[in-house]
């Protein structure tokens, strides 16, 4: 079993998917062809959000919105203690101070409450300036933005949505990448929406904004991209990493969506006979788009030996994530603001178990018949 079913989504789309890179290798404009001012708009049709910028990945993405903002020394970026690293290494990279709050471990979000909590201690201290929240769409289900929405405005912050894993999700009827002032994602091969390698997209409603980021992802162009206004990088997506996905993401708007959904409600219902296993919860009118099927496991259970067990039966586990960020060595010595349990409780007990649009029924019943195994066997 693949724990991401990438060769069987290749097999299916196939023949469209070598038609459209051919296209490519034939013209030869490998970078900046027309398939990434397509895939622009489909992506800006797809989140109904008036800009999509693509670029090289999804850290440059979040680093470039931040340097749109002006963000720097001195400035607090919020951001949650448990998430890829990206989300904390692009304000440490502008040079900014990441300041971590806590999750819900229900949902593994920002914790909205953490976020006002940590946001009015480094007031008081009065050492950084409060600049953006950043959240993340942790898993797929997007993150608190009614909450988290009304506290970046109360304290006059900028939000920035990390939608790396978030893509194609929804809260009520409106798109992932569609809540932050500036949104981001990522198309690396094992995110909902993936490419052929790296790729990356930021979403603004904001026409300066995107104007600027525009100028930012091609060495600060002016006019044209030999008049150099700013300072500014080269980070844009290949027009065949864009003709592959413009493939794949009409794939995953008509088919991919709803299987994988249909696969996490297969987990679900299955998963609820095993008491140990607590399934991921979704947030009224939310819709994930199921970046990874993460389960947390009772205080008994021991995670290593389950993941043997599984891997013996030749299914395949990760752990997402192991630490929280502010114990990663890059990040020694940063101040917290709050307490991190429910971060500190998700590492210690979650495990990701395989899943993709392409799993069939068979394969989630054998990931959960071994499961219910294991605590039987354990009991
Ligand atoms: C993958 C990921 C990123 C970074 O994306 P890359 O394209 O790998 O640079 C950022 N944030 C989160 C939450 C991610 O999962």
């Amino acid at each position: 079993m693949e724990f991401r079913n990438l060769k069987k989504q290749y097999q299916t789309l196939k023949s469209e998917i070598d038609e459209a890179v051919g296209r490519v290798l034939c013209r030869a404009d490998f970078v900046s062809g027309k398939e990434v001012g397509e895939l622009e708009h489909a992506l800006s049709e797809f989140t109904g959000v008036r800009h999509c910028i693509t670029c090289a990945n999804g850290t440059d993405a979040l680093v470039l919105a931040l340097r749109a903002w002006n963000v720097g020394r001195g400035d607090a970026v919020f951001v949650p203690d448990f998430t890829f690293f990206s989300s904390a290494e692009a304000p440490a990279l502008c040079g900014a101070t990441p300041v971590f709050t806590d999750i819900g471990t229900d949902t593994f979000n920002m914790s909205p409450a953490s976020l006002e909590r940590v946001i009015q201690a480094v007031i008081s201290e009065g050492k950084l300036v409060p600049k953006v929240v950043l959240a993340v769409d942790l898993f797929g289900q997007p993150a608190d933005y009614d909450a988290i929405g009304r506290i970046a405005r109360r304290y006059g912050l900028l939000l920035l949505e990390d939608g790396a894993q978030g893509f194609g999700g929804k809260r009520g009827e409106k798109r992932a990448c569609s809540f932050g002032d500036i949104a981001t994602t990522s198309f690396f091969p094992a995110k909902p929406l993936g490419c052929y390698g790296d790729g990356g997209a930021l979403f603004t409603d904001h026409d300066g904004w995107a104007a600027l980021l525009r100028s930012l992802c091609v060495h600060g162009k002016g006019m044209d991209k030999y008049e150099n206004i700013r300072i500014g990088t080269n980070s844009r997506l290949d027009t065949l990493q864009a003709a592959v996905l413009l493939v794949k993401l009409k794939q995953f708007a008509e088919t991919e969506l709803e299987a994988v959904n249909a696969v996490a409600q297969a987990y679900r219902e299955s998963l609820l006979e095993i008491e140990e296993v607590r399934v991921p919860c979704l947030e009224e009118h939310s819709y994930s788009s199921w970046a990874q099927f993460s389960v947390l496991l009772g205080d008994q259970v021991d995670r290593g030996e389950l993941q043997e067990y599984l891997k013996d039966a030749g299914i395949p586990t990760m752990v997402y994530y192991p630490k929280p960020l502010h114990e990663q060595a890059a990040f020694a010595g940063c101040v917290l603001y709050d307490e991190m349990c429910g971060a500190g409780y998700c590492c210690g007990h979650v495990l990701s178990l395989p899943c993709s649009p392409y799993m069939d029924r068979q394969e989630v019943d054998l990931v959960c018949d071994t499961i219910a195994q294991f605590m039987k066997k354990r009991r």
